[in-house]
């Protein structure tokens, strides 16, 4: 299996080589050449497997060569050996139609664990044989930072640099990531907005005199091999609600595009999703993109679903390539430079076959919180509550299962769950004792170079 960039301009690449890299050369974003199928009978023997065997299988197209498929199932078994949750991702039954999938049992209860978990693994094991040290860098509204730090922290040859909005995230998704005592993690906190930070990653991804002193790596959804790690829970849960006979469709708290793009591959590979439904907050460049063509960025409104507070979705590109791949580099040079640009006819055709958007402001996902609390006593995250709300206006035919991908735990958005449901959500025993720990990261402004130069200064450079 290879890759190739979505502007047509960059190497292409295998899959140890798209793990390390992150970020295209010229821009863009690593998707593989082709896609793997799965056949009816390929996708019913996933029936009664465990997560990890359901993952051995799902992945091991997209790995090659890469790994063994006895390496890649030992690198799985210790990954999701790390959640709270012997079936890793359970779904849980709202009513009659409406399922969660809770992807929040990892060590810093966000979904992002799901894929961070295997990929820090990944990266120990592709630089094991290398006389490389890498250097990590990422933008978190949050959730990203935490579960990347946890995956590094202490891992031999990585540098890990987190760059999160000043103020911006939850006080226990900040201590998530500044009480992480390991000298390779780096905590910076940016004066702006989580576009802003990761504006200025991509920036240091653009600066060939900085990329080319050291060997940078991203954490953020632009790499593959976190993608790749999501398609397998739409396999786990579709199959368990009655696929490959029965069609299922999946609600998606969406910020970067990453998490539902990784059910539209699965879509791909022949798993039978009767829709996509991509669900956004206020900050709704999706709901715009996806309704009406108009991918056009607005400022940011700050919410009670900070994960999703974005107006630029990085992730969006590689659909666009996939259903109309000349058209991808004109369409970014315009977004670059007018933050606007129109999907074209073909784009919007295929994404509408199989995806439906909806725009939750705050009081619908109240009500879907309480809903749910009433109806079945579940406990929502703000996040999964947008994606429930959306699931919930989605006009689908009445004997389809819909469910919503529960993203974070609510004890991590413990103030907006409580002011929705008058109920405090606890902190599972297994974060510890985060109010106690001291913190540490540093607060530096949203510019190019004083944040370069901070790297720059603790980084190790090229061999
Ligand atoms: C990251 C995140 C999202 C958005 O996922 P994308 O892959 O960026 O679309 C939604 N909810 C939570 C809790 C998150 O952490």
């Amino acid at each position: 299996m290879h890759y190739v960039s979505t502007r047509g301009a960059a190497p292409r690449l295998d899959f140890e080589q798209v793990t390390l890299a992150g970020l295209a050369a010229d821009g863009g974003l690593y998707v593989p050449e082709s896609w793997p199928s799965f056949s009816r009978d390929e996708i019913a023997a996933l029936a009664g497997l465990s997560y990890v065997e359901t993952a051995v299988r799902v992945m091991r197209p997209f790995v090659g060569d890469a790994l063994g498929e006895d390496d890649l199932r030992a690198l799985c078994t210790q990954a999701y050996g790390r959640f709270a949750h012997l079936a890793v991702t359970p779904l849980a039954q709202l009513d009659e139609r409406h399922w969660l999938l809770e992807l929040f049992h990892g060590p810093t209860l966000a979904f992002k664990d799901v894929a961070l978990q295997l990929l820090g693994l990944l990266f120990e094991r592709f630089l094991s044989s290398r006389d490389t040290h890498l250097t990590v860098i990422g933008a978190t509204s949050g959730d990203t930072g935490s579960a990347a730090i946890d995956a590094l922290a202490g891992r031999a040859k990585v540098d890990i640099f987190m760059l999160h909005p000043h103020g911006r995230v939850s006080d226990v998704q900040r201590r998530q990531m500044t009480t992480v005592r390991a000298p390779n993690v780096h905590n910076i906190a940016v004066e702006g907005t989580f576009d802003d930070a990761q504006a200025l990653v991509k920036a240091m991804f653009a600066d060939a005199g900085f990329a080319g002193r050291f060997s940078l790596s991203a954490v953020n959804s632009i790499n593959w091999a976190r993608l790749m790690a999501q398609i397998v829970y739409y396999f786990y849960a579709a199959v368990r609600l009655g696929a490959p006979e029965r069609p299922v469709a999946f609600a998606v708290p969406t910020g970067n595009f990453g998490d539902v793009f990784a059910g539209y591959v699965a879509a791909k590979m022949g798993l039978p999703i009767a829709k996509l439904i991509v669900a956004t907050n206020v900050n709704d460049i999706l709901h715009r993109a996806l309704s009406a063509g108009d991918y056009s960025a607005g400022t940011v409104t700050p919410t009670a679903t900070p994960s999703m507070d974005i107006q630029v979705s990085s992730n969006f590109e590689r659909l666009l390539f996939d259903l109309d791949p000349e058209a991808v580099p004109d369409q970014m040079a315009a977004f670059a430079r007018d933050k606007a640009m129109r999907l074209t006819e073909r784009q919007r055709a295929g994404a509408a076959s199989l995806f439906s958007s909806a725009r939750i402001d705050a009081d619908e996902m109240a009500l879907a919180m309480r809903w749910a609390c009433d109806g079945s006593g579940q406990i929502l995250d703000p996040h999964t509550a947008v994606g429930l709300a959306a699931a919930r206006a989605a006009q689908l035919p009445q004997d389809v299962p819909i469910v919503t991908l529960a993203t974070a735990h609510p004890a991590k958005f413990r103030d907006a769950v409580e002011r929705a449901t008058g109920v405090r959500p606890s902190l599972p025993s297994r974060v510890g004792a985060l109010f106690e720990r001291e913190e540490k990261f540093d607060v530096l402004p949203a510019e190019l170079n004083p944040v370069m130069t901070y790297i720059a200064e603790r980084a190790t450079p090229r061999a």
